[in-house]
């Protein structure tokens, strides 16, 4: 509720937690390859790669995508699937789609220079509050929350707010809560203190509050309550997804690739020819190869079943069964439809699951 949380916030001495977070940040925070200068693309790149995915994987990510797009104009000239190429395995696609649309956009629209007023930088598209918030504050100094999950839960817990946080009307508690304490002299560090504070010390199930810089202020140390805090309703259960998939090789020796539609999950990423399985009907097989046929004209030979694959997306969850297989007939290579060497399939972006069935054959492992 905002009355509960605006009436903790009269007992925090904000000055004093401006100081805490933000000495302990400039002596503390972790030496990341984005944090070496204040170029707004450059933020923008790393926090849209940051969004569901770990420090950690993001760093080698981040280094070769500033090396091969240095400059919003440079990203806003390359080709798609380039773009997508480097984003391959991240997750998230629409990310990157989102990214190089609005980045086309900036380069158009405002000369190459990402806004720096709140209106022009949200409409920019997959610009969101967090976002905006975190390209403003690092980027150009201004005042603006950035709250993500992690913003969320340490702020729940200096302040003992017990509000959803899975609730999407929730985050606007805690804009307001940081309009109110952020640094005017450095929202910058404060912004990112409050990020870095989330990541390395007051984590979701052990805070490490006996190293916290902001213990003396927080309410939920101080009345025990930091394993309940933040109250986060659990995501509705995943729906589960059988398919079979089949790496198909022709007599040259070539791959059968196809793209995914342009719009929905996995958009305009390449993929080994697979379909959902009806367990009602006998013969995954039989409806492997009926699918294939109808779909590519191809006839195919089912040779072995190599493994299975799991994959786990915030909504659903993939069983995959993948088999290796053999064309025998000509197929009609289309747009979206090619054959491609083992070489040239490295210049198509794959989900990491059809990653892993290459492997898988190369290998001869399941996962
Ligand atoms: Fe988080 Fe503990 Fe610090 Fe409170 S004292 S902000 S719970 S790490």
């Amino acid at each position: 509720m905002e009355k509960v949380m605006l009436r903790n916030l009269e007992q925090l001495d904000i000055e004093q937690f401006q100081r805490n977070l933000i000495t302990w940040f400039e002596v503390e925070q972790r030496d990341l390859p984005w944090r070496k200068d204040k170029n707004p693309y450059k933020v923008w790149v790393s926090e849209t790669m940051l969004q569901q995915t770990r420090v950690d994987t993001v760093i080698p990510y981040f280094n070769r995508f500033i090396d091969q797009y240095p400059t919003i104009r440079d990203l806003s000239e390359a080709d798609e699937e380039k773009v997508l190429k480097l984003w391959e395995g991240l997750g998230y696609y629409s990310r990157v789609r989102n990214l190089h649309a609005a980045v086309k956009e900036v380069n158009e629209k405002y000369g190459g220079k990402v806004p720096n007023s709140l209106d022009e930088i949200s409409s920019l598209k997959g610009v969101g509050p967090y976002t905006a918030g975190a390209i403003l504050s690092i980027a150009y100094g201004l005042p603006e929350p950035a709250v993500d999950g992690n913003v969320m839960r340490v702020i729940s817990r200096i302040l003992s707010i017990w509000d959803d946080i899975a609730k999407p009307a929730t985050r606007k508690i805690f804009e307001k809560a940081i309009r109110e304490m952020i640094s005017q002299e450095n929202p910058s560090f404060f912004n990112q203190a409050l990020m870095e504070l989330g990541a390395i010390v007051c984590t979701p199930t052990s805070p490490s509050c006996l190293l916290c810089p902001v213990r003396e202020h927080c309410m939920a140390f101080h009345e025990g309550t930091t394993q309940d805090l933040p109250v986060k309703t659990k995501n509705k259960k995943q729906k589960n997804v059988h398919l079979a998939a089949v790496v198909l090789v022709n007599q040259e020796g070539q791959y059968l690739i196809h793209k995914r539609a342009e719009n929905g999950l996995l958009a305009n990423l390449w993929e080994f020819p697979n379909t959902e399985i009806n367990l009602k009907q006998v013969g995954e097989k039989n409806q492997l190869c009926r699918y294939i046929k109808n779909e590519y004209g191809a006839d195919i030979e089912l040779t072995e079943m190599v493994g299975q694959i799991e994959h786990v997306f915030s909504h659903l969850k993939w069983f995959i069964h993948v088999y290796k297989g053999i064309i025998q007939n000509q197929v009609l290579e289309k747009p979206d439809l090619r054959l491609v060497n083992r070489t040239e399939m490295e210049q198509f972006a794959f989900p990491v699951s059809h990653q892993k069935m290459i492997k898988m054959i190369e290998q001869g492992t399941s996962s």
